[in-house]
């Protein structure tokens, strides 16, 4: 943080085109090893190629697009100047910020957090997840390649509650940008509310959290359509994003045909080692990871039933199969609970408000989805549906940068959306200078 405090001085000075010149030269360095670091992200992270792929060019992406908007803010804000006054509505960095970032997009996730930041002004204390920090240096590396000077970016892997929890802590960090899940992020709201001694600022927390992502599958809609945007959404790297879909809800008048056609379609999932091109599911982080996916399995065979699990998977590594869980009660903790791994519940609906009743039912609100022919009930959902981002008639995960700025509410997540023109403002103050023109004369320029 001292580091970082002694280089904010002059990169927050420097202008704003200098600072976005260094994200551009990153994104740069980035596409150059485009192959090299989804490579590393296969192996560190078990992601199939082609999603590991999609990581690196959203890394990318984000950037590039965090470099414009810091030109764009560059610009300065409207505000009024009536006659006899001049006011002025310009941007300063915050200071010094921490960004905590997850494992499950171990570089795009990182990359946003710290380029918005950094292009800003702020400095950066830049800790990573302790299952991904190589593909997290990935990123370090392209910074600095891009021209980032010394000590403007610190690069701090270790575990969370030791250093993710100091960074929280310290009086010199001014704003903390977090993703990860919803017990270490309300942990991290509460800790940064406290003030310590030596602490100037009140500090911002930005926290992106986890979900419990519905769709519904309304009685006219297109099941050729929906059914591989389902399998993608629930099981695509194994169901360990924050936007997977969980919570499966189908008009009772499809619900036969959709649950055969959904459970042979998944179960013709190629799940195996993510270095094989055809693989379509990889393995779980780690054993902590694999071990909570089987508590919640048992959970959907004692509450409900199960009516598609996976025997033969390969032994080596931390596998679960695709999980197909029917009957539940809402109440259940697999009804309730994100489980981060490939487990889809599914409900039956009588109708559109039986749906839309079940799909709000959480306190969670990040994605959410909707198959549907009609216009009016498309037109509803998408007023009434409790999330951030909600996807029609496609799968619900895969947001890009600028086209679907990303971010729940709710017990979701608190700041505006990822690669949207809100974001960076975040990690800016805004201040007004306020001069009086009706000028008294000139004072004589002594310099
Ligand atoms: P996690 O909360 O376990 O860890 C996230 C980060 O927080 C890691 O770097 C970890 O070391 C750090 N951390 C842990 N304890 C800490 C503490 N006490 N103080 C400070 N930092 C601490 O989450 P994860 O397992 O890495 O990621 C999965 C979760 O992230 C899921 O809940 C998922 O939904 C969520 N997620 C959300 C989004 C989003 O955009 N909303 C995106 C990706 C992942």
């Amino acid at each position: 943080v001292r580091a970082g405090q002694s280089a904010f001085a002059e990169w927050s000075q420097a202008g704003a085109g200098d600072r976005a010149a260094v994200l551009f030269g990153a994104a740069a360095d980035l596409r150059k090893r485009r192959h090299e670091l989804a490579a590393l992200e296969v192996f560190e992270a078990g992601k199939p190629w082609a999603e590991a792929d999609a990581d690196v060019c959203e890394a990318i992406d984000f950037c590039e697009y965090y470099g414009r908007e810091a030109l764009r803010l560059a610009a300065g804000g409207l505000v009024q100047s009536p006659p006899g006054e001049r006011n002025r509505l310009t941007y300063q960095a915050r200071g010094v910020v921490a960004v905590i970032s997850p494992w499950n997009f171990p570089l795009a996730i990182p990359a946003g957090m710290v380029t918005a930041a950094l292009v800003a002004g702020n400095a950066v204390c830049f800790k990573p997840a302790e299952q991904a920090p190589a593909i997290a240096y990935g990123l370090v590396l392209a910074l600095e390649r891009g021209g980032l000077p010394q000590g403007v970016l610190s690069f701090l892997p270790g575990r969370g509650e030791e250093v993710g929890a100091a960074l929280v802590e310290h009086p010199g960090v001014a704003a903390i940008a977090f993703t990860g899940s919803r017990e270490v992020g309300l942990g991290i709201v509460a800790a940064a509310a406290v003030h310590r001694p030596g602490q100037r600022q009140v500090k911002r927390v930005i926290a992106e959290m986890g979900g419990k992502n519905p769709a519904y599958v309304d009685a006219d809609a297109d099941l050729d359509g929906a059914v591989p945007a389902i399998v993608a959404s629930a099981f695509g790297f194994a169901g360990q994003k924050c936007s997977a879909l969980s919570r499966l809800i189908v008009h009772r008048a499809v619900r036969g045909e959709l649950l055969d056609r959904l459970v042979g379609a998944a179960g013709e999932l190629r799940v195996d080692h993510p270095r094989g091109m055809g693989t379509q599911m990889g393995p779980l982080i780690d054993a902590d990871a694999q071990a909570k996916v089987r508590s919640y399995v048992d959970i959907g065979r004692t509450d409900g039933r199960v009516v598609l699990a996976r025997d033969h998977l390969p032994r080596e590594g931390f596998f679960a199969g695709p999980t197909v869980v029917v009957d539940l009660p809402t109440t259940s903790r697999l009804a309730t609970e994100e489980v981060f791994g490939p487990v889809l519940a599914v409900f039956e609906a009588n109708d559109v408000d039986h749906a839309l009743a079940l799909a709000n039912d959480t306190p969670y609100a990040l994605t959410a989805g909707v198959f549907s022919r009609s216009p009016s009930t498309i037109e509803r959902l998408g007023r009434a549906l409790r999330a951030g981002n909600i996807y029609v008639n496609r799968g619900i995960t895969g947001a890009v940068v600028g086209r679907q700025p990303f971010g729940g509410y709710g017990l979701s997540g608190v700041g505006s959306k990822a690669g949207g023109p809100d974001y960076l403002s975040q990690f800016l103050e805004p201040r007004v200078v306020t001069e009086n023109t009706v000028r008294q004369g000139f004072s004589p320029d002594l310099a």
